[in-house]
């Protein structure tokens, strides 16, 4: 059937440096507690047996340089800034040497969370939707190919509010690699492209309120940035 009642938004492209095509937008998972020094900011302990996850509606991811409204029902919004990877090819199963091949590329994310409502849920055992899936809550800067950027290393990683920094690490800190990531999450998905993993954020989260503005940055990788404007 070809004939539809409406049409849906067609998916964000986030631009590769270097290319003229675009990388549209499929799947967000997101890591939980990636970081040692995040995880006990947050007051829990770091799980070692296996990565967790979230998922994010690629609906509501925006593109670095965007301004959003502070959202509805928070009065705790934060920032996380994140290594997000995109995957290039399909992939199930993989062992390390698979995951590398499947990462098409990297970029600087933002993981924006209702820090309040995510801990409320938390509590309750219920899941995180509401503290994460919220409207303009993703943001992308534009990829890096792997080949152009290298291996995860200790680049570091840090973010910004309003000229301050607030999170300062490198990504020698990450608990469980990208492979390692790629690995585990392909038992449980097939991966293809599209799909963006955001592999956690490093200590230093807190808020942000209308009138500021975050970049979070990578060393090499182009730079993602958020503005928030008053709540609508
Ligand atoms: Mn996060």
């Amino acid at each position: 059937m070809s004939k539809t009642l409406f049409s849906l938004p067609e998916p964000l492209v986030i631009p590769v440096q270097g290319e003229e095509a675009g990388y549209p937008v499929g799947r967000i998972f997101c890591v939980g507690r990636n970081y040692a020094a995040h995880a006990a900011e947050m007051g829990v302990e770091v799980d070692r047996e296996a990565p967790f996850y979230f998922t994010k509606s690629s609906v509501n991811a925006v593109l670095s340089g965007a301004s959003s409204p502070y959202p509805p029902g928070t009065e705790n919004f934060h920032y996380e800034m994140e290594l997000a990877l995109a995957i290039g090819s399909p992939v199930f199963r993989a062992n390390p040497e698979e995951a590398r091949a499947a990462i098409y590329g990297y970029g600087c994310a933002l993981d924006m969370t209702r820090r309040d409502l995510q801990i409320r849920e938390r509590k309750k055992q219920r899941p995180w939707d509401l503290g994460k899936d919220l409207e303009q809550g993703t943001v992308f800067a534009p990829l890096t190919k792997a080949a152009d950027w290298g291996e995860v290393a200790d680049q570091r990683i840090w973010l910004t509010l309003d000229d301050e920094i607030q999170q300062d690490a490198t990504l020698a800190e990450l608990i469980w690699s990208t492979e390692e990531i790629i690995c585990h999450l392909s038992g449980y998905y097939h991966l293809r492209p599209g799909d963006l993993i955001l592999t956690g954020t490093p200590a230093g989260v807190g808020p942000a309120v209308a009138g500021q503005k975050m970049t979070g940055t990578i060393t090499g990788l182009a730079p993602v940035s958020l503005s928030l404007t008053a709540a609508e």
